[in-house]
């Protein structure tokens, strides 16, 4: 089979590799779509995560979804054939963490693409039996791949605790800024405001029902913006702080994107005088099966949003797209 393997910084190729086999309690998945991740492209740019640099070769891709093809010995299914997608994180299930319901900060949770494990940026990739999600008639596969940050966004948005009426600014209208915009409306919240520096991704949100959209912290605070709970979903260096700018005195700031370093500064003052609750979101579990509901009823628009395929051979222009942000919301790589 074909896999597209990263080398180091900024060098895929793609090879031809052994097909991998299901062993028990697993399933072969014939990959049809991967959604590629900032994430993604920050390993394929720095060539390392966090200081730490994978085994070369190394295949990345966790928002993936496909077809069970084969299943490993004692597996009962699904059956071949199956449209599937798939939660890249795999969980211990015996830690304390997994015992206490909270699988996704497992401490010997597995995740498809973090090093050592390997992702989805091939044709066949071996995943847990449980991990795989039937998809509705509805969707398609690149929306099965797209369910994997919806539910990064639903877990945010439930760790919120949103309150009907209460003001919402969201930094980033990327996929996972979409989504949490989405679901916190759905949740009955007040003016929503959105800030997005990307021009052609500034019209989207006012559709999906924002209030209104800034290109910049400054612009929002200039006019007059102030929010009980700010989210990020930009991933930014600055975002942090700009979200402590934002919120009321007692609000409330929700992290959900992963800045490109490991420390940052923040304006500690602000966020002490104003008595800031401040939350860090990881992932996401469990939640693969509700979020293929949202999105196939269509009370979620996200299966229609602007994506642009790539094939295999094409994954090097697949990351450099998801480095410049533009109208698409993900490069999708069709193996
Ligand atoms: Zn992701
Ligand atoms: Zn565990």
């Amino acid at each position: 089979m074909r896999a597209a393997r990263l080398y180091g910084a900024h060098d895929v190729r793609v090879d031809e590799v052994d097909m991998p086999a299901p062993g028990p309690g697993e399933a072969l998945v014939r990959v049809r779509a991967v959604s590629i991740c900032p994430s993604d492209w920050r390993l394929y740019v720095d060539g390392h995560a966090g200081g730490k640099e994978p085994d070369w070769p190394f295949v990345q891709g966790h928002e993936f979804a496909g077809d069970v093809v084969a299943l490993g010995p004692g597996v009962a299914g699904p059956a071949p054939g199956t449209r599937v997608a798939v939660e890249p994180s795999w969980p211990c299930g015996s830690c304390d963490m997994c015992r206490e319901g909270k699988h996704h900060i497992c401490r010997h949770v597995r995740f498809a693409s973090f090093p050592p494990h390997g992702g989805a940026l091939a044709q066949y990739v071996v995943v847990p039996h449980d991990a795989v999600f039937p998809l509705p008639d509805a969707l398609d596969y690149v929306a099965g791949a797209l369910s994997e940050p919806l539910c990064v966004a639903l877990h945010a948005t439930k760790l919120a605790q949103l309150r009907p009426g209460e003001s919402v600014a969201l930094l980033g209208a990327g996929v996972i800024g979409v989504s949490t915009l989405q679901m916190a409306l759905a949740e009955g919240v007040g003016p929503t405001v959105v800030i997005e520096p990307v021009a052609e991704r500034r019209a989207l949100p006012l559709e999906l029902g924002a209030a209104r959209v800034f290109a910049s912290l400054d612009e929002a605070k200039a006019a007059g913006v102030e929010a009980d709970v700010v989210f990020d979903c930009s991933g930014d260096i600055p975002a942090l702080d700009q979200c402590i700018r934002l919120a009321r005195p007692g609000g409330r700031i929700v992290v959900i994107g992963i800045p490109r370093c490991e420390e940052i500064t923040f304006d500690i003052a602000t966020a002490r005088r104003h008595e800031l609750t401040v939350t860090f979101s990881r992932r996401s579990f469990g939640l693969v099966e509700e979020g293929l509901a949202l999105l196939a009823s269509g009370a979620l628009r996200l299966r229609d949003l602007p994506v642009e395929r790539f094939t295999l051979d094409q994954t090097t222009d697949a990351m450099e797209m998801t480095g410049r942000p533009g109208r698409n919301l993900r490069a999708v790589v069709e193996p």
